[in-house]
């Protein structure tokens, strides 16, 4: 065992990890003193040190009992359990338990302890777990999460996930920071396996749920944002809980966005860009862990409302400039037709005018205008016609009227020309 119970203020000690030999003599002289004593049956504790666990905490005669060695074999199984976590992941706990023990001394009914120690006799560990007068929560923290790591660790992540509801446990889960995929033009993230896994529900989603739903009975809803999808029937909105250390501490981001797709790749419509919460604002005790700002939600959902408005006028407006193009081209091309029309209705008024004559027609019309005498009608026929054709006599017509043509040879000239 790592820790034991100071007989004298019955505080809890940690023997460190890494400890000089000066160490060792001093606390095996302590422990001499009869001054620790075993967290469960109230044993005196030795102190002993060996190359693989260092320093640690033995019953007398290496008679544990029961309970310590259930908890050492817990530990066992829980170092195995957080194998894949990077080094992150030990500080964040340490430093959610400071923030907790703080939070246990103000709340009534607040318990705080390690997971596997609270519950040495599960098969899965949160890694802290929290009593409240209510409920029992199982907080974890995933780091390391990767897409190459990311189906088998989704997997492992549910089959835990379940393990804690199963036995009555509101699970939180708190995920390191890693690069977000975010479609901005589609205003849409692609989640992770995992991260679609342990995205929480929370009293502030519940009302996000509210809004939404009122927004999408506006069929165009998804259009105002680009967003891929109008199938989002059953409005279910979530929220993930990135952990990381900004420059002075650690805070926690709020990302909330409505669930879509449950086949990869899990795209999600994006709410808002999220926030930061300082840590110990992220674990205020309400009814569970607050995990939000209630002010900035109101804001945010405030500020979401005047964004749809606003997209709704503009794609509105969208609509009026095309249809009012639309309507543009119509009379236009509806002028254009008329242009045409009245084109085709002169060219034909003219042709009325001025109908076509036969042959005959032009014989008469010859001899009563330029005396046209047999032998000249001969060589019109003969020399004239073939080239100019019978059905454009009235040709010849034009030629004469419009010249003034007062013999047959005026004509020729013409003609010939
Ligand atoms: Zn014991």
């Amino acid at each position: 065992m790592r820790e034991a119970l100071h007989v004298i203020d019955n505080e809890l000690v940690h023997l460190p990890y890494s400890a000089t030999d000066d160490d060792v003599t001093n606390f095996k002289k302590l422990a001499k003193k009869e001054i620790y004593q075993c967290p469960y049956c109230q044993a005196k504790l030795i102190v002993k040190h060996g190359e693989e666990r260092g320093l640690y905490f033995s019953h007398q005669h290496s008679e544990a009992c029961e309970e310590s060695r259930m908890v050492d074999k817990a530990e066992k199984r829980y170092t195995k359990q957080t194998e894949r976590e990077s080094s992150l992941h030990k500080v964040l706990i340490d430093i959610i338990m400071d923030e907790l023990e703080i939070k246990a001394k103000i709340n009534n009914g607040m318990f705080v302890n390690v997971g596997y120690k609270a519950k040495a006799e599960w098969k899965e560990y949160p890694d802290i777990y929290v009593k409240l007068p209510k409920k029992e929560l199982a907080v974890s923290i995933v780091t390391n999460v990767s897409p190459a790591h990311d189906s088998k660790l989704a997997q492992q992540i549910t089959k835990r996930h379940e393990y804690f509801i199963e036995q009555g446990l509101e699970p939180v889960w708190f995920i390191e920071k890693v690069e977000q995929a975010i479609e901005k033009d589609k205003n849409s993230i692609i989640l992770w396996d995992a991260e679609l896994t342990i995205a929480s529900k929370t009293q502030e989603d519940n009302m996000w749920d509210k809004l939404i739903s009122s927004e999408i009975e506006d069929e165009k809803f998804y259009d105002y944002f680009s967003y891929p999808s109008s199938f989002i029937k059953n409005v279910d909105v979530k929220s993930l809980y990135y952990i990381f250390n900004n420059d002075q501490q650690v805070v926690v981001k709020v990302q909330r966005f409505l669930k879509d797709r449950v086949v990869k790749p899990f795209r999600a419509f994006l709410i808002n860009d999220g926030y930061e919460l300082p840590f110990a604002e992220a674990l205020a005790i309400d009814d569970g862990f607050r995990l939000s700002n209630p002010d900035i939600e109101e804001e945010l959902r405030k500020t979401f409302q005047d964004k749809v408005f606003q997209k709704r006028e503009e794609h509105a407006e969208q609509q009026l400039h095309e249809e009012n193009l639309r309507k543009q081209k119509l009379e236009h091309d509806e002028k254009e037709r008329e242009l045409r029309l009245k084109e085709l209705r002169k060219q034909r008024m003219g042709e009325e005018k001025n109908p076509a004559i036969t042959y005959n027609e032009l014989k008469q019309l010859l001899k009563e205008r330029i005396g046209l005498t047999q032998k000249e009608q001969m060589q019109l026929w003969n020399r004239y016609m073939p080239r100019i054709g019978l059905n454009n006599s009235k040709l010849i017509w034009d030629i004469v009227i419009n010249n003034d043509c007062k013999n047959f040879s005026d004509l020729k000239r013409f003609l010939d020309k």
